[in-house]
């Protein structure tokens, strides 16, 4: 089968022929339904080598979803074309974060993965025609939704419905929400927002496109990233800032405009890993603004995202490529010239 793998670190992915995996003994081969390209993924293409612990060459695609194709010895529970998305990041599955569902942070990562954080992140992952996930607690059923609409959920929904929850308290009905950065997880961190609270959100970003599609899934205010966006959410905050703002780039200017956005007692979330840094000491941020970093999401949120997709509260608004065009998902990716998600629909 062909597969799109990273070869070597800064250099393009190639697209290479592999052999179909065959699942052994409580594992499962999934036929991909849908792959998606992930800013991340450009990260990880253009790190040097040594900046992530994995090895190369691997299949690319951590945000994936599809049918179940084949099932190893022991394996209950699923039958053959049953559609499912699939989680990624794999853990141990019985260390303390494992048994609360929240493997991305397994304690025993680097001994069962040699330092890969899942599939498409130094394992094999979905932009390829087949993938095996080695354990059926990966899989979420989904139930009437398709899975090249639903790949984006497990990675570009889950990570900001994970960042976006533990924020709930503070989102009431007269709060404010910034979401700095309209993109894969920016349009579907809104419809999130949408779905759980109440809050006013506050879209921001350097596209008019992007603002475009903000209000069209659900923002309430739209806020161009200048010099100027800082002052526009303090107007539209009575002067008093975001409960929440979510960074969904990472950059130095949109961390340093973040910081300016949040209130007092807020949470400034970064999650956008473009690097950049925010200089920190007691002055740098609101009173009591709490900073974190949060990282892709738990089994049970997945769970949770799929039924908020499933009852149409939330949708990913997704182009579709096949594999022999994935590079120009990520090109497109690169020029932001995307509205939404980019997938790779390898099977169809
Ligand atoms: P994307 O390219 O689809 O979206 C990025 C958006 O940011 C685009 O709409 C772009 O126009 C906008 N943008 C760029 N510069 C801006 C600026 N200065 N001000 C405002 N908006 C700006 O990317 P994505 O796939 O949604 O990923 C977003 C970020 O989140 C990436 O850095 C990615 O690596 C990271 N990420 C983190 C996690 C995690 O677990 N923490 C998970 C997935 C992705
Ligand atoms: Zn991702
Ligand atoms: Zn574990």
């Amino acid at each position: 089968m062909k597969a799109l793998q990273l070869v070597a670190w800064q250099q393009e992915p190639e697209l290479r022929e592999v052999p179909v995996p065959e699942p052994g003994p409580g594992q499962v081969l999934i036929k991909v339904g849908g792959a998606g390209a992930c800013h991340s993924d450009l990260h990880v293409m253009e790190w040097p080598a040594g900046t992530l612990p994995y090895q190369v060459p691997f299949t690319l695609g951590h945000e994936n979803a599809g049918w179940v194709e084949k099932t190893g010895f022991g394996v209950e529970g699923f039958a053959v074309g049953d559609p499912v998305a699939v989680y990624g990041p794999w853990g141990c599955g019985y260390c303390y974060a494992c048994s609360q569902g929240i493997e991305v942070h397994c304690e025993n990562a680097a001994k069962v993965n040699g330092g890969a954080a899942g599939c498409g992140l130094g394992l094999d992952g979905g932009m390829a025609e087949y993938m095996l996930v080695p354990s059926p607690r990966f899989l979420v059923p989904l139930g009437s939704l398709a899975p090249e609409e639903a790949a984006p959920l497990t990675d570009a929904a889950l990570t900001p419905y994970h960042a976006i929850k533990r924020s709930l308290p503070l989102l009431t009905p007269r709060a404010s929400a910034v979401v700095i950065g309209v993109g894969g997880l920016g349009h579907l961190a809104i419809q999130i927002l949408r779905a759980l609270t109440s809050a006013r959100i506050i879209a921001v970003d350097i596209s008019e496109e992007k603002l475009k599609l903000a209000a069209e899934v659900g923002a309430d205010a739209t806020v161009l990233s200048d010099a100027e966006a800082a002052a526009k959410v303090a107007e539209l905050t009575r002067g008093q800032g975001a409960e929440l703002v979510l960074d969904l780039v990472g950059l130095d200017t949109t961390l340093a405009m973040a910081a300016k956005m949040a209130r007092k007692m807020g949470h400034l979330t970064v999650v956008g890993m473009a690097g950049g840094t925010l200089p920190y000491n007691f002055f740098a941020v609101p009173a009591e603004c709490a900073v974190v970093t949060p990282y892709w999401g738990s089994l049970p949120e997945l769970v949770e995202v799929v039924a908020l997709a499933e009852r149409g509260q939330i949708r990913s608004h997704n182009a579709y490529y096949p594999l022999e065009r994935a590079h120009e998902a990520y090109r497109d990716l690169r020029a932001g010239t995307l509205a939404g998600r980019a997938v790779i629909v390898p099977n169809r």
